[in-house]
């Protein structure tokens, strides 16, 4: 399915990832600590790069999409949780400010992002605005130069260790959606702290916060897609472009940790006996094997398809909300499957099993929850 040029890349990553990732990657969940000597050498080997063409810092690569899902899917069947946040430096983070960032910000940030000696962030989500993003209390006021920022982001990724955040808040509250703008904030500017480190029950090694913006002075030219004489709003639907193409990269996750979970599956069946023989001939174990085989497969190649799409610049609303959705929901399922093949080892810490489930549920809420891609879906078939 892919061609020689993926191919040979994909290799190359399964090769960091086994070498240095997988062997990683139970203390990583255990400690929950941010590994920035793995993510530093993950940017020295342009992996942040892959999306992005020469000129911008990136690798030039003729199918960036699909390159950048492979990279998600491989780092991810290594952990999901250090997955999430490349796929943030490498996407979400940075994916603004390459589309709508002037030349300045650009070198300012953009480059070191892609080179792995800055930390990227990017935050919309607020404690009582998830789905609702039309309700965000983050203010920016117009002043003298810039803006002042007030307000509070919660559940972002990199939040206590990021460099710089692409914020989202709104220059005009009478207009929803159509008043918010994008600002990048530098993690140095006074008024910006890390409310606390949160501790969550999924991706333990990726770093999530809550964050306060306490009177940030952000000067005009970090407003994305600004500049004096600039219009303000439209920042709502360059964050939306960016997210809907990061939910095929979410997709690309929930495929790489359901690999994972169903490769240990099947090396167990085949290992474990009892009854005097290899559980894996138990057709109750072989359908469940086959069932997560086409789970996965399915999740995969309709990921594949989508990162395509997008590489094709052909139009990608309906489908990255389906591949995030089938992925996010089938992979869960097969990290299910997956527990249940190991019986009581399934359940013990030492077995990774129980690491992979929890972890399944990051796709499922991370860019939007399924019901919400149901509901994105159900809007683009008119209902
Ligand atoms: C580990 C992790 C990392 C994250 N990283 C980031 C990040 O880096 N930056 C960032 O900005 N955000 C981040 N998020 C936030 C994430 O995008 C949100 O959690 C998600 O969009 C859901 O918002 P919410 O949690 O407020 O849930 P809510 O919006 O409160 O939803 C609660 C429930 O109601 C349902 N619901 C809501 N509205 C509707 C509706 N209209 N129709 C049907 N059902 C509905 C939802 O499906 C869900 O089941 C992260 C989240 C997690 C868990």
């Amino acid at each position: 399915m892919l061609d020689q040029d993926t191919q040979e890349f994909r290799d190359h990553v399964a090769r960091w990832v086994d070498e240095r990732l997988v062997p990683r990657a139970e203390s990583l969940d255990r400690s929950g600590e941010f590994p920035h000597d793995l993510f530093r050498e993950a940017g020295e080997l342009g992996y942040f790069g892959v999306m992005y063409p020469e000129s911008c810092g990136g690798s030039g690569l003729a199918n960036p999409y699909t390159c950048f899902a492979v990279l998600c899917e491989e780092v991810s069947r290594g952990s999901m949780g250090f997955a999430a946040g490349v796929c943030m430096q490498g996407s979400t983070a940075t994916y603004t400010l390459f589309k709508w960032g002037g030349k300045a910000l650009r070198e300012r940030f953009l480059l070191p992002a892609l080179r792995g000696e800055k930390i990227a962030a990017f935050a919309i989500t607020e404690p009582n605005a998830g789905s609702d993003a039309a309700s965000l209390r983050t203010r920016a006021t117009k002043v003298e130069g810039g803006y002042v920022l007030n307000g509070r982001k919660i559940f972002t990724t990199h939040g206590t260790v990021a460099d710089f955040i692409t914020v989202v808040a709104s220059t005009d509250p009478g207009r929803g959606l159509k008043g918010l703008d994008l600002f990048v904030v530098d993690t140095d500017t006074q008024g910006f702290s890390v409310g606390r480190k949160l501790e969550k029950f999924t991706i333990h090694c990726s770093d999530t916060a809550e964050l306060s913006f306490d009177n940030v002075f952000v000067p005009e030219e970090c407003r994305l897609g600004g500049g004096e004489g600039r219009a303000e709003g439209g920042g709502f639907l360059n964050a939306y472009k960016s997210l809907t193409v990061d939910r095929v990269f979410t997709a690309a996750l929930a495929v790489g940790n359901a690999q994972a979970a169903y490769d240990a599956a099947l090396r167990y069946a085949k290992e474990r006996v009892q009854f005097g023989q290899p559980i894996g001939k138990f057709q109750a174990v072989q359908f469940k094997l086959v069932d997560m085989l086409a789970t996965l497969e399915q999740a995969r190649l309709y990921t594949y398809y989508v990162a395509g799409r997008a590489d094709r610049d052909e139009p990608i609303t309906t489908e990255a909300a389906l591949a995030k959705l089938v992925a996010a929901d089938g992979c869960n399922e097969v990290c299910q499957k997956a527990l249940a093949i190991f019986g009581g080892y399934g359940l013990m810490n030492e077995f990774p099993l129980q690491r992979f489930l929890r972890d399944s549920y990051f796709p499922i809420v991370g860019g939007g929850t399924s019901d919400i891609m149901r509901l994105i879906i159900a809007r683009q078939l008119g209902l």
